[in-house]
């Protein structure tokens, strides 16, 4: 049986297609920051330059219009690659409360929008609410009160992600409320924290889904396997933002039984798709059955086929 290929783990903000913000910013008269042109040249950049990137994209998200193309990108990405199918990392505390560039109505009607020209498209997507790890459990809270009044349906679940500050014990709480509003949760661990996060978000934090992983310990490989938790895996997204985690160690994430998929995670800021993902993967030594594997986890454990 051939699985549907999906896009396990994208961002909005981070999935913009280049040749659409090249214009948007001639449109609006804006220079384009150096990093960008180096990170879509193939360059790596600091971290620094990579937020500076992946920030000048997010300002442009300042409209319904504006959502609805950014999410046609990564509906055209996932398609050009044969896939049918992604799960969407979204930020709409970032964009409304905090950057108040956009309304949260214009937010979800852009998204759902795009969605609806996706599966028109034979492309299903589905959103995951993103809150900022190192802002703590009361900024957690803030993005709930945002979201949870009026959630639309293809919100299927609530996320961490930025930098790995604040312990997931602290975050418990949330998680607790965002799951009771019907949400399952993730979280990104193990990226730019230690291995331990990556326990602590299981153990603790109660997640179902990893994203990144990738420092975790052979015992946590252990945990992982053993409860069946997702692990959503992306190449080039680590070779850009954890360069020093090498080898990669999805084989070995693989054969201690953890139910790893590929995704893309900032496909507009470091240029990478599906294709590239799958060739990244094959070229660490992976065979047929091994990527397989990846991709029937992929759909599997996919929010936007549920
Ligand atoms: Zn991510």
């Amino acid at each position: 049986m051939i699985h549907p290929l999906v896009d396990r783990h994208t961002h909005l903000e981070g999935a913009l297609d280049p040749a659409w913000v090249r214009a948007e910013a001639e449109r609006r008269g804006l220079a384009l920051p150096d990093p960008l042109e180096a990170l879509w040249s193939g360059a790596s950049v600091p971290f620094e330059g990579f937020i500076e990137a992946f920030l000048f994209g997010a300002a442009l998200l300042d409209s319904r219009e504006a959502v609805r193309a950014a999410v046609g990108a990564v509906a055209g990405r996932t398609r050009a690659c044969g896939g049918s199918g992604f799960d969407l990392w979204a930020s709409p505390h970032f964009l409304v409360a905090h950057r108040g560039q956009i309304s949260l109505d214009a937010f979800w009607r852009g998204l759902e929008d795009g969605l609806a020209e996706a599966a028109a498209q034979g492309v299903r997507g589905c959103v995951v609410v993103d809150a900022v790890n190192h802002f703590g459990p009361k900024h957690g809270h803030s993005v709930l009160n945002l979201v949870l009044p009026e959630l639309p349906p293809f919100v299927k679940g609530f996320s961490t992600g930025g930098l790995e500050g604040t312990p997931f014990r602290d975050w418990a709480p949330v998680f607790e409320r965002a799951r009771s509003a019907g949400l399952r949760i993730a979280a990104h661990a193990g990226e730019n924290g230690p291995g331990s996060n990556v326990r602590e978000a299981v153990l603790e934090g109660g997640v179902a889904r990893i994203v990144h992983g990738i420092r975790a310990d052979g015992a946590t490989l252990e945990l992982l396997a053993e409860r069946g938790i997702s692990v959503d895996i992306c190449p080039t997204s680590n070779r850009a933002l954890a360069a020093d985690v090498v080898p990669h160690p999805l084989p070995r994430m693989l054969a201690a039984g953890v139910r790893c998929a590929l995704g893309t995670d900032d496909p507009g800021v470091a240029p990478c798709d599906l294709g590239t993902e799958a060739a990244a993967a094959r070229a660490m030594g992976l065979d047929a059955t091994a990527l397989e594997t990846l991709r029937r986890n992929g759909a599997e454990d996919a929010w936007c086929l549920a």
